[in-house]
């Protein structure tokens, strides 16, 4: 049985439906910016992040670029990024012609190394920081780096665009953060139907100029403030958003059970994997192996392969070793478990909806390749 990485098409009874009649009334009224459905998406993303102030844009690398330009961040600031993340992370920063130091992760977790974070802001005093809550948690010090950002006045930017649902100490994983961002790509926890972002804070005076800046700078219609830019969220998109969020609790519980069973299985048989700390209930946007012997991996990955087994390799390369950060990469900061979590990571299939044969199946193949060794 073949399982894709991701189905994107496994859409409720009734989605399709509703979709349609959304876009064939929408079109008649010509509602193609702003209106009703852009309004009720981001008071219902504020009720589910529990933060005071929503703001939707065009993408998520948008959201980065937009929280980096409200906070102030700007020409000549040092700003720390995560030596593994999307490189979007490390492009918002150098978007705004901030200089980026990136800085090494921990093994653990796949969140960024405290002990270098602290070195480096020591070092460079970096205006602002931007960590990854990469695949659907975050780093189980989380509480304490918002803390000791806050301490040393150095603005954290969280680029939330991989754990929408993942809950933190019982929280919204957005909760109680500065400022945070998150993704609508269709392949995220909550996808849209096309791009879209948004970005969020508790900060009335922040929430104002990312509304402002993605829209132009205007302040009024034909007024500008500020030289912002076009990062709207389409009607369009903000409808289908309030239809998916509507079945956003069954995908996680989906996304959740699937992600426990790999971790159950996966432990049974010896394979070393990141998965989300004890203070997180995460959103299973995920599955993260480590198969540190090379010749096992290239063994899995030509068997999956050769089963019509999808696969992901989240991500194959670190910022610091991209031919594109070259001519920006500030300076970097701390090891390579970077490096070391790029050339080991094999991500199994993991999206809502999948069934026992599914996942049995790749666990299956996994398995033959352990017994051969
Ligand atoms: C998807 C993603 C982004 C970018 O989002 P887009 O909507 O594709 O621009 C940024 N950071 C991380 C960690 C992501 O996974």
């Amino acid at each position: 049985m073949a399982v894709p990485f991701i189905d994107l098409k496994r859409f409720e009874e009734g989605f399709l439906d509703t979709w349609l009649e959304k876009v064939s009334a929408m079109s008649s009224r010509a509602e193609f910016i702003s209106g009703n459905e852009v309004t009720t998406l981001e008071s219902r993303l504020s009720e589910c992040a529990q933060v005071a102030h929503v703001i939707s844009c065009a993408n998520g690398t948008d959201a980065i670029q937009l929280a980096l330009r409200a906070i102030g961040v700007g020409r000549g600031d040092i700003v720390l990024v995560p030596n593994m993340t999307f490189w979007a992370t490390f492009e918002a920063v150098v978007n705004v012609n901030a200089s980026p130091v990136t800085v090494d992760i921990d093994l653990t977790d796949g969140g960024i190394d405290l002990v270098a974070f602290k070195i480096a802001v020591e070092k460079f005093n970096p205006r602002a920081a931007v960590v990854a809550h990469l695949y659907g948690w975050g780093s189980a010090k989380l509480g304490e780096l918002r803390e000791y950002c806050k301490n040393q006045k150095v603005m954290l930017v969280e680029d939330g665009a991989q754990c929408f649902g993942a809950e933190y100490m019982g929280e919204p994983i957005y909760k109680g953060a500065l400022i945070s961002t998150t993704s609508f790509y269709p392949a995220k926890v909550l996808g849209g139907a096309g791009d879209g972002g948004a970005v969020f804070t508790d900060d009335a005076e922040i929430a104002k100029r990312v509304r402002q800046l993605g829209n132009h700078g205007r302040t009024a219609h034909y007024g500008y403030g500020l030289v912002g830019w076009n990062s709207r969220l389409d009607s369009f998109q903000a409808a289908y958003l309030n239809i998916s969020i509507d079945y956003l609790p069954q995908r996680l519980k989906s996304r959740r059970e699937s992600a426990a069973f790999y971790s159950k299985e996966l432990l049974s048989l010896g394979l070393k994997q990141i998965t989300a700390p004890d203070s997180y209930n995460e959103n299973g946007y995920c599955n993260v192996c480590l198969i540190e012997n090379e010749a096992l991996k290239i063994k899995l990955e030509t068997a999956l392969r050769s089963s019509g087994i999808g696969f992901g390799n989240i991500y194959p390369g670190a910022m610091s070793d991209q031919s594109g950060a070259v001519n920006f990469l500030h300076a970097h900061v701390g090891g390579s478990n970077a490096q070391q979590l790029c050339t080991s990571v094999l991500n199994l299939p993991l999206f809502p909806y999948m069934v026992l044969e599914e996942l049995t199946e790749v666990i299956d193949i996994v398995q033959s390749q352990i017994n051969k060794e």
